[in-house]
């Protein structure tokens, strides 16, 4: 399987990531891909860039070094309602919104209350893709979510990065293990996301290829197998949102 689209990528403005868009965007160009992330932490995560950063992305170049630039955020879930840490007017602007449970960022719950704040995640408008139900930090009940999936066909990453970490590697690897088994099962769509902190790790999905082989989870379940899927799905998803009359703007 070729994987010419990395759609999780961190740069400086995260605070804990260490490389450039410039950066990134050349090692992406290096490894052939056509389409690169930039999604940087939402802002309640500490460190992460403010609003204002959010505010600006537009003035990112389409391309750079070749490369189809996707600026974004992986914004965080902070309560057991789902809502996230930016306002949906900033959400409605960018190219590519990625969701996922960081510890600080959110309070914690039981299996229910945990699995219940990402699925209502899901069923928000303004959210593309679900990253890193595998994270050990947080208990989820990982066969809802891979059926919610596919119910709502929105994408969830088997992440490179939770499985690269020594630390949390094994257990990561259980529970990713666990999730590719039941996306197999129920057929969702699934993305692989390096995760990259710094320029070296982007385009980086070894791991999560072998847990996706495992499983017996084909090319064709795999949406960044494509960019031209991809870019089909994100400007689908634009679509819908039209359709949708009444939508609060304020903070989620
Ligand atoms: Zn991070
Ligand atoms: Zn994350």
């Amino acid at each position: 399987m070729e994987l010419l689209v990395d759609l999780h990528t961190h740069t400086v403005a995260s605070g804990h990531a260490y490389s450039t868009l410039t950066e990134n965007a050349m090692a992406a160009s290096r490894k052939g891909l056509k389409l690169l992330g930039m999604t940087d932490h939402g802002p309640s995560m500490p460190g992460a860039p403010n609003l204002y950063h959010f505010g600006n992305l537009s003035i990112i170049p389409e391309e750079i070094f070749g490369v189809k630039i996707l600026p974004g955020v992986e914004a965080n879930i902070v309560n057991h309602e789902g809502e996230l840490d930016i306002p949906f007017s900033y959400l409605a602007k960018m190219r590519l919104v990625l969701v996922g449970l960081h510890v600080i960022c959110y309070p914690g719950g039981t299996s229910e209350q945990n699995t219940q704040a990402y699925i209502q995640a899901m069923g928000n408008p303004y959210i593309d893709m679900m990253v890193h139900p595998e994270r050990p930090d947080f208990q989820l009940d990982l066969e809802r979510i891979a059926y919610k999936s596919a119910q709502l066909n929105i994408p969830v990453e088997i992440n490179n990065s939770s499985l690269s970490t020594i630390e949390e590697k094994a257990r990561a690897r259980v529970n990713c293990c666990c999730f590719a088994n039941y996306m197999a099962k129920y057929k969702g769509p699934i993305i692989l996301g390096s995760d990259a902190h710094f320029w070296d790790r982007v385009g980086e999905f070894s791991a999560a290829l072998e847990v996706i082989h495992e499983a017996g989870i084909s090319e064709h379940q795999v949406l960044n197998s494509s960019p031209e899927r991809v870019l089909d799905y994100l400007a689908t998803r634009r679509k819908q949102r039209l359709s949708i009359s009444k939508v609060p703007l304020s903070i989620a």
